[in-house]
Parts: structure tokens; sequence; C-alpha cells
């Protein structure tokens, strides 16, 4: 049997087709193509505006700094996320400050949210983690009570909604990530998104070297090149035209693991959409190092970032450290067989000793 990887993309004729069109017609940067992948992006995530970007982690950045967020201020983030999330709010200026998750969901819990604030913080982070939405309705209550903005990491969260909404609209500002391993890819790319007219134009600003369009050469104020191509919108539109297929292939493969592999998963709801599908054992690194001789490639789970040599502040989030003892990561592309899946959890299973 080939290798089976972590993950592969769903490429077809379509994506060729979209870039051919590009070659075609000479569209390169930041035309025809972005603003309708912006708008399609926005439509699907149910905001007024999407700004886009060179990838998630820009897309937080810009984000925070239309929220006039910088030095001086802290910003609350799980402990357990991809480390772009703390850095976006570092290179702010700003303080990154990281709470504890819920066991359940692997998302920021509210309650150690509460007793992470002081009187320097000004936003909160949720991040809906590998494709699970955080619990916003108290989280946002939390926000409202304590006059906290909200910027959702929405980057593992294409297409996921929570009570029916779609995530990255619920907060003053919500980021996308494209990159190669997401649900819809790009290569690298990003998005931000929001419903306040003010906050899309100054992204639009500083992402496009200070000024709102091209052409002239009066810039307003200090920005940066931030843009997204049309050769990257483009394979973008030709992703969501299958974004449907894409999740519910996933959203299957969820189902399989779980029947196979109930007892090493966490519960999940239908409204999530598996960035990856992950399993709870006592020794991870023996069992990625077994998958592999059987030609299957898993890795661990996102490491604490409270523990990582670039942050190390200390702390006690004992429900980080426990994801990150025991957590892998099993193949999670869209295009993984039923056979493929079996053979996975069989192996799975032969190691922790299940019949
Ligand atoms: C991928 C990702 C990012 C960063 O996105 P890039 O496009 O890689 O810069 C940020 N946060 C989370 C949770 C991610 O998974």
């Amino acid at each position: 049997m080939e290798r089976i990887p972590i993950y592969r993309p769903v490429f077809d004729y379509r994506e060729k087709a979209q870039l051919v069109d590009c070659v075609d017609k000479e569209w390169l940067t930041g035309g025809v193509k972005v603003k309708e992948f912006e708008q399609k992006i926005a439509n699907l995530c149910n905001v007024k505006y999407g700004v886009a970007c060179s990838n998630g982690t820009i897309a937080l950045y810009l984000g925070l700094l239309a929220l006039d967020i910088g030095v001086g201020d802290e910003v609350i983030v799980p402990d357990f996320t991809f480390i772009a999330s703390a850095n976006a709010v570092t290179w702010t200026g700003a303080r990154p400050v990281f709470c504890d998750i819920d066991p359940k969901t692997l998302n920021m819990d509210v309650k150690s949210v509460e007793s992470k604030i002081t009187a320097q913080t000004v936003a909160v982070m949720p991040v809906h983690i590998y494709g699970k939405a955080c619990d916003m309705l108290p989280l946002m209550g939390l926000a409202k009570r304590y006059k906290l903005k909200v910027i959702e990491d929405a980057c593992q969260g294409i297409g996921v909604t929570y009570k029916f909404e779609p995530v990255g609209g619920y907060g003053e500002v919500g980021a996308m990530s494209f990159y190669a391993d997401k649900t819809l890819t790009t290569g690298e790319g990003g998005m931000v998104l929001t419903n306040d007219k003010d906050i899309a134009r100054r992204c639009l600003v500083l992402k496009h070297q200070g000024r709102t369009g091209r052409g002239w050469y009066v810039h307003d104020e200090i920005g940066y090149n931030f843009r997204m191509t049309d050769l990257q919108a483009g394979v973008g539109l030709a992703q969501l035209d299958k974004l449907p297929e894409i999740i519910s292939s996933k959203q299957r493969h969820n189902q399989l693991y779980h029947e196979k592999l109930s007892k090493f998963m966490l519960d999940f709801s239908s409204e999530d959409i598996p960035f990856r599908h992950n399993v709870f054992v006592d020794d991870p690194d023996g069992l990625i190092k077994y998958l592999d001789q059987n030609g299957i490639d898993a890795k661990r789970v996102f490491y604490p970032l409270h523990r990582q040599p670039c942050y190390n502040v200390g702390g006690n989030f004992p429900n980080t450290e426990f994801a990150y003892a025991h957590g892998v990561s099993l193949p999670s592309s869209p295009l993984l067989t039923y056979e493929q899946i079996s053979y996975i959890c069989g192996c799975v299973n032969a190691y922790e000793g299940v019949l």
C-alpha cells in the first residue's frame, strides 16, 4: 500500500483552469479574482466585508491593528493553538496572555479567560481549534461585561458554524487562513472578516501601503504590502466550488474514525468540520512510530504556548498539558478512502491492544 500522508489537498482541472485564466488575461494581483474571492468568502461567512491578504497570521495582525491594539495592551489567547495566534498579538506590541482550555472541546475555557483579565486586557481571541466552534455565547457575554474586543481566529474553521451561524462573524474581527493544509487552500493566503466598514477600510489601507487604491503615490499613512495575488484567489475560487464536497468528506471520515476509535476520541457535533482527526492515547510517540512503520504519517498536537522556547512564561495549564501529553493527529485529507481509514484505525487499535 502507498504511504498515507497526513494531508493532501483536493486539486483537479478546476484549479488549473483558474490559473490558466489568470495567465491568459494577465490578471496578476489585487484584481478581479481577488474581489470575487473576497465577496464569496464574506457571503459564506455571513459578514459584510472580506479583506484578502497574504496569510492567516497577517489577517489576525491586520485585524488587531485595525482595533488599535498595541503596546501596553493584553490579549487573552488560548494556550493550546498554533503559535501564529499569539505571534500576531506580539507583533502589534501587545502581550498575549494564555488561558487554559476546556478538555472536552480543546477550545478556550471561559472561566479561565475570566481569571486572566487585568486592567490591561483589551481583547480576547477565541480560536475554533481543529474545526470545532468555541462556545461563543458565554464568551461574547463575558466580553461585553468586561468591554473587551473579540478577534476570532477562524483559520481552521471555514464553514464551521456555532448555533447555525458561521464562525468568524461573531467578533469585531475574524481571520481565515488558506494555507496548504487548511480546509480551503490557496497555498498561502488569508482574509480579514468584519461587519464594520471602518475596520475593513483600515485593513485595506494597511495592507496596501497606506492608501486605498493603486495608481497614485500619495500615502496617508505608513502601510505594508500584505496583498493576495489573483493566482491565489483563482485557486481559492476553484476550491470554493467544491467546498461542500470537501466538507462532507471530512465529516463522513470523522464519523468513520469515531465508529472504530470512539474510546480514543472526543465527542463531536454535526456543526464541526474536522481540521484534523485526533486520538488521545497513553504513548503518543510510540503510536506515531508504530504508524510510521506501517506507512502512515501522524503527528503530535499543538505544543502548549506557555512552554514554547520563544514564550516560556510558566503558569499552570493542566488541560493543555493533558492534550499535548496524549494527542495524536491522524491523516485528515478529504481524499482518504474507506479502505485507508479502516487500515489506519486497525493499526491504532492493534497498537493499543484493542481486538
Ligand atoms: C494556520 C493557522 C494560522 C495562521 O495561518 P497562516 O495562513 O499559516 O499564516 C493561525 N491560527 C491557526 C489556529 C491556524 O491553524
